[in-house]
């Protein structure tokens, strides 16, 4: 019992450390496939998060998922039971931080209990969807720090900080001939 509540924990922890740094993270420093998708704002993202059928935001939503699978199928001899409660449980909250759109409020007594476990509440989400530079980490917020202050030193080699750079030069190159 006690090892199928650690794997539980790992998969979700694990997982989201390593969908956050390998995926999301990298997604928003220089790929166009998840702001295409998850961050489209003419669109709810209870569409596009959860019911969409389109191909790459169900892409999207797939590649997130590749690292906590990956996790779980490690924890499969330790315990599958517990790796498979844990994939789930990150399904459902996926479900859950994408019900802003939907008019859903965490009661303070919900707020009272996740607040202190740092579980992302879709109020925290909605605050990702509004501004892309935030909020970060699935379902911890505490991968919110490292991933932003990994988003700054990055920065400079990103696509937007390249094309700034490439702008930079073309301006300085007539002057210099
Ligand atoms: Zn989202
Ligand atoms: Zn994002």
């Amino acid at each position: 019992m006690l090892v199928a509540a650690a794997a539980t924990i790992v998969t979700l922890l694990v997982g989201d450390f390593a969908s956050t740094f390998f995926y999301h993270v990298p997604q928003h420093i220089w790929f166009t496939l998840h702001l295409r998708t998850h961050h489209d704002r003419r669109r709810s993202y209870w569409d596009h998060a959860v019911i969409s059928r389109d191909p790459s935001v169900l892409l999207d939503g797939f590649l997130g998922a590749v690292p906590y699978l990956i996790v779980a199928a490690l924890l499969w001899r330790v315990s599958w039971p517990g790796a498979v409660l844990g994939l789930a449980l990150g399904q459902l909250h996926v479900w859950w931080r994408h019900t802003t759109d939907l008019g859903w409020r965490t009661p303070a007594w919900l707020r009272g209990i996740l607040r202190p476990l740092g579980i992302v509440l879709p109020e925290d989400h909605d605050g990702h969807h509004r501004n892309p530079d935030i909020e970060f980490g699935d379902i911890f917020r505490f991968y919110d720090a490292p991933a932003r202050a990994l988003l700054a030193k990055l920065a400079p080699i990103s696509r937007r900080g390249m094309k700034r750079a490439g702008r930079r030069a073309t301006r300085r190159a007539p002057a210099q001939a």
